[in-house]
């Protein structure tokens, strides 16, 4: 069940605030002018949202301006808006989730070398030693302890199906939660020979696809094609989606030039935050959750269903979206975490004990 993501604004239709919630004014950091048509440039500096208008777009440029102000509008930017982002935590227990790729590191060509700076690395262990925290990636356990090297944190790993907290000697907020209870639960173990086994065939039907590659995460198998030839993406693509037809028991979803196949389960990133809400703060959490991804929007869901909490969508791109706040890239996810921690710090005691 992907949430459809809208490539233009998110227009009308969805509920963009939070609830309760009064956006404030877009911000200062400079919506770009009505008339910019600039393509984004990779790697370039923090931009408006406008600049994703290619430059034939000028002529509808004060529409699309428009909608971008409005999309702004419903989801501020959370290091702007940082105090909105928390106006609604006073007196609850803050737990913070995190996605990896393209949230706490850039989305990068090779999905192995996606690695983490120190300064993030810093900011999650400050963040975790104030507040319960918890990664929720579609990478498996092991390769997302690899990049993020902290085990002061849950692992929700497999798109939330494999969660590992930490061991009981580890630091942070969650050994003083957990103390020394092991949390611990794959909610997909029955599956795990069928994953086994489809990994084996995609990686068969792949094949002669030259840049393809088929990654193992325990609960869930990734079909990357990013670096295939753009002409054969398609048909690689209407390959694997045939063969897992054939298979059953699987679905399918598209991400970031990668096909993620997991077991027809009723489980999701969502799902996975609401469990480890219960697990630790059972008396109901204000959960703040970071994404870039489809599969990060089933957890904004979730937050906005409880009306507590916070979902921040990281996107240069006005797209619809269940978050009620954006940034625009990780590194506006470091100053944000910078900031919570600088929060945490100053308010602490008084609204966790
Ligand atoms: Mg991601």
């Amino acid at each position: 069940m992907a949430p459809r993501l809208a490539t233009r604004p998110g227009l009308g239709g969805a509920s963009g605030a939070p609830p309760g919630r009064d956006p404030s004014s877009p911000g200062t950091r400079g919506p770009a002018p009505a008339t910019a048509a600039v393509p984004l440039a990779p790697g370039g500096g923090r931009q408006a949202l406008t600049d994703w208008r290619p430059a034939s777009a000028s002529a509808s440029a004060s529409a699309s301006a428009q909608e971008e102000g409005e999309w702004r509008r419903k989801h501020p930017d959370a290091v702007e808006n940082f105090a909105q982002v928390v106006a609604g935590a006073a007196g609850r227990r803050v737990a913070v989730f995190l996605d990896y790729d393209g949230t706490l590191t850039e989305i990068v060509n090779e999905p192995d070398k996606a690695f983490m700076s120190e300064a993030m690395r810093g900011a999650v262990r400050r963040v975790a030693r104030l507040f319960p925290t918890g990664i929720v990636t579609g990478r498996a356990v092991p390769k997302a302890l690899e990049f993020i090297q902290l085990d002061s944190l849950i692992y929700a790993g497999s798109h939330g199906m494999d969660i590992k907290g930490p061991e009981p000697a580890a630091g942070g907020k969650l050994r003083e939660i957990l103390g020394g209870r092991k949390l611990e639960y794959q909610p997909a173990a029955e599956h795990a020979a069928t994953i086994e086994r489809v990994c084996e065939e995609m990686t068969r039907v792949v094949a002669g696809y030259a840049g393809s590659m088929v990654e193992n995460s325990t609960f869930c198998v990734s079909v990357h094609y990013r670096n295939v030839a753009p002409e054969l993406q398609e048909e690689m693509q209407g390959r694997v989606r045939h063969r897992l037809v054939e298979l059953g028991g699987m679905k399918m979803n598209k991400g970031k030039m990668v096909l993620e196949i997991k077991p027809t389960l009723d489980w999701d990133k969502g799902k996975a935050v609401e469990y480890l809400v219960e697990q630790l703060v059972p008396e109901g959490a204000f959960a703040i959750y970071l994404g870039d991804d489809r599969t990060d929007e089933d957890a904004f869901r979730k937050i906005r269903e409880w009306g507590v909490g916070a979902g921040v969508l990281v996107s240069q791109q006005a797209k619809e979206t269940a978050a009620g706040f954006h940034v625009e890239r990780p590194r506006d996810v470091l100053d944000f975490l910078t900031a919570l921690a600088e929060w945490g710090e100053r308010e602490g005691a008084g609204w966790w004990s």
